[in-house]
């Protein structure tokens, strides 16, 4: 059993967590950020559509999760210079197909303006037209919010891990609180395995699982309902690639489903907004893939089932009654910082949330000093984005470039060797932080070749290596002693 002291523990790892370890990491302060599973990032973070919303849909000045979502937006930008994730700000346009949807869309336009969200235009036909010749010609006008796009949600997990790493925060994973307990002002955190880990004070940013945390540590009660939206991922050579993200008119409890040119260079279509009982439940459904393609070909042109490659769900934390954020100072435990009910737009708001986190913290008795120095990890070199001259002076200065494990994302083992070194030794780790197995075949060539590097690196056998979870076996018996040849 081990006893480990820090300032401040912050239970969830994902971007919530995350990011409020990134902004902790600023400061003079001991920090752990404890995950239950098996590596950052894979609980909702990295189950949605990826998109930087614009700051139009929420009011600033009337809810947590409008001023978070328009700080964030502004952050995103500054982040995505300094961080290693993919960003492409390619702006949004929402598109009315009636004048009831028109009606609408002038509220939205209201509402970004009284947010002071930047350039945003209210569009007429030909303007939406001009914007996106994709659009389905029966649009009668529109918003345009140019500062918008998306990002690559795991991997901007992933590099605030890196960093807040790098500026001495400690990660544990396959950590799961399961006891929360204070005495003499000091919070004692119990894992299933029974590490202990001490802390004055304590962000619960568990995600859908956030409520369980704040039962167990005595702190308020209250309901996730998870809100379960599932998309749809095509590849990156379809027609229905837009230039911008393409939104309906909203509905009360969703933005709607969407049609969204991808960081990563494909086009995903989703997701739906439908209330679960399982917070585990991440099935797709034939009745919902029916609905969404339909939907967005209403949209966009160029939408066809023939060139979807996979599709997935993942389900927003939902406080039970509350459509907001809950982010504050548990009213009936000390020392305890509430992040919880972080639903849609949780992602884009991220860096804000853990802005207004660090201010509650200190607000509530935390002392710290800035650091004079923060360190941001070096950039991998990315293969696929480099030019013909650029590849073959990294072929020679290290020619694991030149071997391509995953053929459809264009991904060299040196990639894959450097993931694994950052600490990604699940398939799912590996997958979300280089995009290797997320092409066209979705890791029929390239899985086993990727678990012998992993094997390699980690000095395990390939039957050790798992999916995500911790039992979540790939391969065993016979096929464990396959052996890997190189190309
Ligand atoms: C379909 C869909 C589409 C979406 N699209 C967008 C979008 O385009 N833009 C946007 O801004 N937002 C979007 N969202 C919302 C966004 O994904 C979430 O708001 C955000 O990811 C929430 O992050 P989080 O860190 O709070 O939760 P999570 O990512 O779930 O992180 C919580 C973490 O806590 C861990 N945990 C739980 N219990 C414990 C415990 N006891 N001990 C230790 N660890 C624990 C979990 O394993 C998990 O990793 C979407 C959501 C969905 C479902």
């Amino acid at each position: 059993m081990l006893h480990s002291y820090y300032d401040t523990a912050i239970i969830g790892g994902g971007a919530t967590g995350a990011a409020t370890a990134f902004e902790l990491a600023h400061y003079k302060l001991k920090c752990v950020l404890l995950e239950a599973k098996a590596e950052c990032g894979f609980g909702v973070s990295k189950a949605n559509s990826g998109i930087v919303h614009g700051g139009f849909h929420y009011s600033a000045k009337d809810t947590l999760k409008g001023r978070l979502e328009l700080r964030g937006n502004r952050l995103f930008h500054e982040l995505a210079k300094k961080l290693d994730f993919e960003f492409y700000p390619c702006g949004i346009l929402a598109a009315a197909f009636s004048e009831t949807e028109m009606e609408q869309i002038r509220k939205l336009h209201q509402c970004g303006l009284a947010n002071g969200v930047e350039d945003i235009e209210l569009c007429n036909r030909e303007r939406m037209l001009e914007l996106e010749p994709k659009l389905n010609e029966a649009v009668i006008g529109g918003l345009y919010v140019p500062h918008a796009g998306t990002v690559e949600p795991y991997s901007y997990v992933f590099s605030l891990i890196d960093t807040a790493k790098l500026n001495g925060v400690e990660v544990k994973t396959n950590f799961e609180a399961v006891s929360i307990e204070m005495k003499d002002d000091l919070w004692t955190i119990k894992s299933s395995e029974n590490e202990i880990v001490q802390a004055k004070y304590i962000v619960n940013a568990a995600g859908l699982f956030a409520d369980r945390v704040s039962r167990i540590a005595g702190a308020e009660e209250f309901k996730i309902s998870p809100r379960k939206g599932e998309e749809y991922l095509l590849d990156r050579l379809s027609d229905a690639r837009p230039s911008k993200i393409i939104f309906p008119v909203p509905s009360a409890h969703s933005k709607g489903v969407l049609v969204i040119p991808t960081a990563g260079g494909t086009t995903m279509i989703g997701p739906t907004a439908d209330i679960v009982e399982d917070k585990n439940d991440n099935r797709t459904s034939a009745e919902k893939q029916k609905e969404i393609f339909s939907l967005a070909s209403n949209m966009v042109s160029g939408v066809s089932v023939r060139d979807l490659i996979t599709s997935f769900s993942g389900s927003r934390p939902v406080i039970e009654g509350k459509e907001d954020f809950f982010i504050a100072p548990s009213s009936k435990v000390k020392n305890f910082i509430q992040a919880a009910g972080i639903q849609s737009p949780g992602l884009t708001a991220s860096p804000a949330v853990a802005e207004y986190i660090c201010e509650l913290l200190f607000a509530n008795g935390l002392q710290a000093e800035k650091k004079d120095k923060f360190l941001y990890p070096e950039k991998v070199p990315v293969l696929r984005k480099m030019s013909a001259e650029q590849a073959e002076i990294l072929y020679r200065k290290n020619p694991e470039y030149a071997n391509i494990i995953c053929r459809c994302e264009m991904i060299s083992e040196a990639e894959i060797r450097a993931a694994v070194r950052k600490g990604h030794t699940t398939l799912d780790g590996v997958k979300f932080a280089t995009r290797a197995t997320m092409g066209r075949c979705q890791g029929g060539f390239c899985s086993l070749k990727i678990m012998h590097i992993i094997a390699d690196e980690c000095g395990c056998a390939i039957s050790d290596i798992m999916k995500n979870e911790k039992k979540s076996v790939v391969i065993s018996g016979v096929a464990g002693d396959l052996q890997y040849e190189k190309n």
